[in-house]
């Protein structure tokens, strides 16, 4: 599909490749957990969590998600300018931004307090129709939205300007601190919070939904879904649950990648890579991948020598410290044989080859998997997006 090889043909240094088959997949796993009457909601910030955010949105809206999430105007407008029309909230934003733009374009706008409501109104009026803004309140995060004290304030100012026919209270909605664990007492408490403050804005006249749930929720608290959900790193096929592969319904969407570029024999008792943390205990055929740390592969992913990458149709172990631009890999005193320059190394996929996924990542590096595909970026990694091709992982290219 997008795959924007330059001219010469040749295949990426380094891929990062999304299957939007996967993203389809999991929306529909999603769909399929939402309870009646919910409408999902695919959020695509961050460039889609590194996974490239018009492609997920075009295959999370052919898979039935109805509204998509961002967190800044300009996410939201890149979308917009890729011809997506769906609603789309865009929930992050200094009050001196200018939000004309974003009203024109019909973009949903989180409003966190008076300030932000006025700049938006501002924006209403001059983009020359009502923005549509859901009102965020904390419930409990104490990250974004307005804390109960301040609510009455922000839910009478919101009601005036709909009076006014500068805004539109499309929703009152909140974020939870505790979604990975369902159980939790605390988001019991912050439904009922949530709960009370769409109450308030009822009983001064309006008629927002509500919405509080991400992926977590999504897949484990049907009674939180209320009129829309959420979901972010389930639609990229990362589980928030931290189910293992083959334990998921959900199928990760990014396989990183990056091709051999030299192959080569050294003698036992050579040291690899600065500080020579590893030193060759035979002689041995070491094959040099051209990826580091400046493309997402974080150096302490290899502290404890227990970094691989599938290279020639098994597990190899990378030695030495991971560089800024490249990783060794031992390919053992016969990998002379299995291994040739130009050969893919899969650095994570969804592990149907054998390969290490992001969540196998993320525990070597005490991280979740969010960060591990959302530091996969930069001008040397090319992302491709493929339609279902999840059987080229670890094969010669
Ligand atoms: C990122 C985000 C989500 C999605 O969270 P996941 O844990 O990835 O599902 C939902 N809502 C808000 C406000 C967010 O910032």
């Amino acid at each position: 599909m997008a795959d924007l090889r330059p001219a010469s043909g040749a295949a990426a240094r380094i891929e990062a490749r999304v299957d939007v088959a996967a993203v389809r997949h999991n929306v529909r796993v999603l769909r399929a957990a939402t309870a009646p009457g919910a409408a999902v909601m695919a959020v695509v910030k961050a460039d889609g969590y590194g996974h490239g955010a018009v492609p997920v949105a075009h295959a999370a809206l052919d898979a039935g998600a109805t509204w998509l999430g961002v967190c800044t105007l300009d996410e939201a407008m890149a979308l917009r300018g890729a011809g997506i029309t769906a609603p789309l909230l865009s929930w992050l934003h200094l009050p001196d931004e200018d939000f004309a733009p974003a009203v024109a374009a019909g973009i949903d706008l989180s409003v966190a307090s008076r300030a932000h409501l006025a700049a938006v109104c501002d924006g209403a009026r001059r983009a020359g129709r009502a923005a549509r803004v859901h009102l965020k309140a904390d419930t409990g995060l104490s990250r974004n939205g307005a804390v109960a004290a301040d609510w009455p304030e922000l839910v009478d100012a919101a009601a005036k300007a709909a009076a006014e026919g500068e805004c539109e209270v499309v929703a009152v909605w909140s974020h939870l601190a505790h979604a990975d664990t369902p159980g939790h007492p605390m988001l019991d408490v912050q439904a009922a919070r949530l709960n009370a403050a769409w109450r308030a804005a009822v009983d001064r006249g309006l008629a927002p939904i509500r919405h509080l749930a991400n992926a977590a929720a999504t897949l484990t608290r049907p009674d939180l879904h209320f009129d829309l959900v959420r979901p972010g790193i389930a639609v990229y096929g990362l589980d928030p649950l931290g189910r293992p592969v083959g334990q998921s319904p959900l199928r990760p969407a990014m396989t990183l990648a990056a091709r051999v570029v030299l192959v080569k024999r050294i003698p036992a008792g050579e040291g690899v890579s600065y500080g020579h943390e590893w030193t060759a205990a035979t002689d041995t055929t070491l094959a040099l991948v051209p990826i580091g740390y400046a493309d997402g592969v974080p150096r302490r992913l290899n502290f404890g020598g227990r970094m691989q990458v599938l290279l020639g149709g098994r597990l190899r172990p990378v030695v030495g410290r991971v560089c800024m631009d490249q990783v060794v890999v031992d390919c053992g005193p016969g990998g002379g044989d299995a291994v040739a320059v130009g050969d893919r190394a899969v650095l994570f996929g969804p592990g149907d080859a054998g390969e290490p996924t992001a969540q196998d990542w993320a525990d070597e590096l005490g991280t979740i998997h969010y960060e591990v595909v959302t530091g996969v970026h930069g001008a040397r990694v090319r992302r491709t997006v493929v339609d279902g091709d999840d059987a080229t992982a670890g094969r010669r290219a």
